[in-house]
């Protein structure tokens, strides 16, 4: 990791959660600012009346608060108000939460995967039905905009369906014996208590993903959200106790993340910790889960190529880099990082897209019309920042936006940057905001080489009519997931999840339910005898 991704990291970090409050107060001068906070407080009153503003972390089926009622404060990242006061919860918390999964693991996991497929589906079903609720936490924790929110709600919630209906689907083998009296077959068991431990770019997703295999498998679970955004997590929990979900099957903690951590790593019991986050994180996690050797599912970083051939379509081009860049305001982990451009569309590209760009309305999720929200706070503001100083004192040149979007505090405008090189920050690490970089290059052969160029390994996309084309640069690409002419690719049947440095393992289908299953051999012997 390189010196300034590190800064940059900890920036983000160490912001503590009061100093992040203050940092966020708006201006009250303004009228736009006044008008949000407006629309924010209606949504608080009706997530207050609908029961989902929960306010507690959940332990053993019940809300509770930090043993020493410590909190922090959980804020609209589009107008710095303090939306609720949630618990700063650290070991000791954790430690109950680990011991009330483990008491109901020996339940859980011995119902039949009809039985357990029957809660997913409810609790399905109940997220859909709180599907606008849901939407509208997002956005106001979060920041994106609700269309959006939206999406995620669906998106989410069909990694539970998914898992409701694979639960019934975890079949074991038998294989053929070496021997005449001997059958062998395989059982595939849950691995036991998991540590789930999640960002808060896509704050219900991101938990969907994890929780929904763990549970079909058997398996019961520790939450721990982002302190950014734990509202949707304790939303989601709360439907899953109306789900009928027994108590201590899912449990939510949240507050010190190097604490929750740790006591997650030091214990016996947790026989799994799926993480999605940083590269950073990922990599202490992973050296922390060797003290006890656990499995670990790691979903980290990207730094996503979309690469647009001469041959491509210009407006399927256009708006696929422009869904792959600008998605959550360019906070994905599979946003498009860099846009390599050959050189015969090169210009044709940068004008239709810079045109395209500047028509993305900036402004509060709740906003109809707006399809860029604010950043998660004022430390990403800055990480940006200081990426595109770095690429235009390298010689890279603004074709539009580069700089804070005159609402201030989180907005930055969505910005387009020519001319990048590949030395550039920019090329080098996720900018995480709406920022695309544009790199012109002259072969397939020198597309691959950039694009590969790179330790993280997620998500690629691609830009061309050739299918031969399609072909090769899809297998030459040392990527987890490949978009060809399509700028949004996750979806709960596909597998997910990146090679290098952005991670281990994979999520949704059917290959993401391994992830929470023991392969165990057994061999029967003496099978000749009456
Ligand atoms: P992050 O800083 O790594 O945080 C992720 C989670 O880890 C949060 O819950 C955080 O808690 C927690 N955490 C931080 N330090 C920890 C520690 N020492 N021990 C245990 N937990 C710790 O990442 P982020 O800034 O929230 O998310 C953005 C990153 O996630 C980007 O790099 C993005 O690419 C990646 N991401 C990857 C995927 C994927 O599927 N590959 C999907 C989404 C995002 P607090 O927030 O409470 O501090």
């Amino acid at each position: 990791m390189s010196t300034l991704m590190r800064a940059t990291h900890s920036f983000t970090k160490l912001l503590s959660p009061s100093s992040r409050s203050l940092s966020l107060r708006p201006s009250a001068s303004l009228l736009t600012r006044h008008q949000m906070s407006t629309e924010a407080e209606n949504v608080i009153t009706r997530l207050k009346n609908s029961g989902l503003l929960r306010s507690q972390g959940l332990i053993a089926g019940k809300w509770v608060d930090a043993h020493d009622r410590k909190t922090i404060k959980v804020c609209n990242p589009a107008t710095g108000e303090v939306i609720v006061d949630v618990p700063c919860m650290g070991q000791k918390e954790t430690n109950d939460a680990i011991s009330s999964a483990y008491e109901a693991f020996y339940s859980w996991s011995k119902l039949t995967a009809t039985e357990r497929s029957k809660f997913l589906r409810k609790w399905y079903d109940l997220l859909i039905a709180h599907k606008e609720d849901l939407g509208q936490l997002i956005t106001l924790e979060q920041g994106k905009p609700l269309k959006e929110s939206l999406g995620e709600v669906s998106y989410g919630a069909g990694f539970i369906e998914f898992s409701a209906e694979e639960a019934k689907r975890i079949y074991g083998d038998i294989i053929p014996a070496t021997l005449p009296d001997r059958r062998l077959f395989v059982l595939k068991q849950p691995v036991g208590v998991v540590g789930a431990i999640t960002p808060w770019n896509f704050p219900l997703a991101m938990i969907t993903r994890k929780v929904g295999p763990a549970l079909a498998c058997g398996c019961t679970v520790v939450i721990k959200p982002s302190e950014l955004t734990p509202l949707t997590a304790l939303a989601a929990a709360e439907l899953s106790l109306q789900a009928g979900i027994p108590p201590g099957v899912v449990n939510v903690v949240m507050g010190n993340a190097a604490d929750i951590g740790d006591a997650l790593l030091a214990s016996t019991q947790v026989r799994k910790i799926t993480f999605t986050g940083s590269t950073a994180v990922g990599k202490k996690l992973m050296a922390g889960a060797s003290g006890t050797v656990k499995r670990v599912s790691l979903e980290l970083g990207g730094n996503a190529p979309c690469i647009v051939f001469d041959d491509a379509d210009l407006d399927v081009a256009v708006k696929g880099a422009i869904a792959a860049k600008f998605r959550n305001s360019g906070q994905t982990c599979v946003c498009a990082n860099r846009v390599l451009v050959q050189e015969g569309i090169y210009e044709k590209f940068a004008n239709a897209f810079s045109k395209a760009v500047q028509n993305l309305q900036v402004g509060d999720g709740f906003t109809e019309g707006v399809a860029q929200g604010p950043l998660i706070n004022e430390a990403a503001v800055q990480k940006v920042e200081s990426f595109v100083k770095d690429a235009i004192s390298k010689g890279a040149k603004v074709l539009l936006g580069g700089k804070r979007h005159s609402l201030g505090m989180t907005f930055y405008e969505p910005t387009v940057i020519g001319d990048v090189k590949s030395e550039m920050l920019l090329s080098r690490e996720e900018v995480f905001g709406p920022v695309a970089p544009l790199l012109p290059f002259k072969t397939e052969e020198e597309a691959i080489h950039l694009a590969n160029d790179t330790n993280a390994g997620l998500a690629a996309y691609v830009f061309t009519n050739s299918i031969q084309r399609s072909w090769r640069v899809s297998e030459a690409l040392e990527y987890g997931l490949v978009g060809i002419n399509e700028g949004i690719i996750s979806t709960e049947v596909a597998p997910f999840g990146g090679v290098k440095q952005s991670g281990l393992g994979r999520e949704g289908s059917k290959y993401g339910m391994d992830e929470y299953l023991e392969i165990k051999y057994v061999c029967l012997g003496n099978m000749n005898s009456n």
